[in-house]
C-alpha cells in the first residue's frame, strides 16, 4: 500500500538520537556480540557481561511508538525513532544505510507492519540478530494485509503495544521488571483519560457524518461512533490512484450540501485532489480539521490525540 506523492522528504537525515554517546555504545555492543559469539563457540558462557551493558537500545520505525517505549522504559532505555517529523510523508520514506545500521544494532525494534513501513520489515529480514526483540504492532492488533495501516489512531492497539513493551523489556532486563510494571501503570492511567474523552465525545456526537481526504483517522472516528463517508475516495487517494469521477462528485456534493459536518484533512500529504476538497470545504463553510500521520515533536501520544480531539470537538460543536 503506498501513497503517490508530489513531495519526497529526506527524512532519514533527520533521524533523532535520544541519547548521547549512542554510536560509541553501538560499537561496544557490537564488540560484545562478537566476543559472545567467539566465547560461545569456545564453550564459555558470558551472559553476565552482556547484562551489565548500558540502556536497552530501542529503534522505533515511527516516533509515536518510540514515545510509548520511552514512557514505559523510562531511564533504562535509549530510543531512536526513524520517522519523526510531521513535515515528511511516511509513505514515501526510503531507508538509508544509517537506518539499516541502527536496526541491526538495536536490542528491540518496533514497527507498524502491514505495508506502512515495508522498509523496516525488509531490513529486519536481512539478518536475524540473536537476542533482538521485534514488535510488529499490526500483529499485536490482529490486523492483516489490506487493513487500514494507521494503527496508532486505534486506542486498543496502542494499549496492546504498551503491554507488549512492558513484557519484552522485562524479558531483556528481568531485574528492571518492577520499574516497567510501574511505567505501564502510569501509561495506562494516561490512556484511561484518553478513553474517557473518547467515550464523552461518543455520547454526544455518535452518528454525526464526517468525511476525510484519507483514511488516516478512521479507527478513531470508529471509536467516536462517527459515520465516515467517501471511503472509496479516501482509499484511492491513499493508494495514489484516481478515485473516479463519481466518487469525486459525491465527495464534492457532501461538502457543498453540508451532508457532512467536518472534513478531516491529512496535513502530511500534498495530493492535489485532497487540497481541492479542502478548498471546497472552506468555500462551503464545512469545518476542516487537520490531522497528522506523525506525532509532532514535543508532545506525547496522549497529548497529541487529546489535542486533535479538542480541535474535532470544536468543529462538531459549531452551529
Ligand atoms: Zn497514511
Amino acid at each position: 500500500m503506498k501513497h503517490v506523492l508530489q513531495r519526497r522528504c529526506a527524512g532519514d537525515a533527520r533521524v533523532a538520537r535520544a541519547a548521547h554517546g549512542h554510536a560509541a555504545r553501538d560499537a561496544v555492543r557490537r564488540m560484545q556480540r562478537a566476543r559472545l559469539l567467539l566465547l560461545t563457540l569456545g564453550g564459555v558462557f558470558i551472559a553476565p557481561l552482556l547484562a551489565a551493558a548500558g540502556p536497552i537500545e530501542i529503534v522505533a520505525a515511527e516516533s509515536v511508538y518510540g514515545d510509548i517505549a520511552s514512557q514505559i522504559g523510562g531511564a533504562s532505555v535509549s530510543v531512536q525513532s526513524i520517522l519523526n517529523s510531521p513535515n515528511q510523508d511516511p509513505h514515501a520514506f526510503e531507508a538509508s544505510v544509517s537506518t539499516a545500521r541502527a536496526m541491526a544494532a538495536a536490542d528491540l525494534v518496533i514497527y507498524n507492519g502491514i505495508g506502512y513501513d515495508a522498509w523496516a520489515a525488509k531490513l529486519l529480514a536481512v539478518a536475524d540478530v540473536p537476542g533482538r526483540e521485534i514488535i510488529d504492532v499490526a500483529t499485536l492488533a490482529r490486523k492483516n494485509a489490506g487493513d487500514n495501516p494507521h494503527l496508532w489512531y486505534d486506542p486498543a492497539a496502542v494499549s496492546a503495544l504498551g503491554e507488549a513493551l512492558a513484557a519484552r523489556l522485562t524479558r531483556l532486563r528481568p531485574e528492571q521488571g518492577p520499574a516497567y510494571a510501574r511505567g505501564l501503570a502510569t501509561f495506562d492511567m494516561a490512556m484511561q483519560r484518553l478513553r474517557q474523552r473518547i467515550a464523552a465525545l461518543r455520547a454526544r456526537y455518535a452518528g454525526t457524518a464526517v468525511t476525510a481526504t484519507e483514511p488516516l483517522f478512521d479507527y478513531m472516528a470508529d471509536a467516536l461512533g462517527l459515520v465516515m463517508r467517501n471511503g472509496r475516495f479516501q482509499l484511492a487517494v491513499m493508494n495514489g490512484t484516481e478515485p473516479g469521477a463519481s466518487a469525486i462528485a459525491a465527495f464534492e456534493h457532501d461538502l457543498r450540501s453540508h451532508a457532512v459536518k467536518v472534513l478531516l484533512y491529512n496535513r502530511q500529504t500534498s495530493q492535489a485532489l485532497a487540497e481541492r476538497m479542502r478548498r471546497i470545504a472552506l468555500e462551503a463553510g464545512v469545518a476542516v480539521v487537520p490531522v497528522s500521520e506523525t506525532e509532532p515533536p514535543g508532545v506525547d501520544y496522549q497529548a497529541w490525540m487529546l489535542g486533535q480531539l479538542d480541535a474535532l470537538e470544536r468543529a462538531l460543536a459549531a452551529p
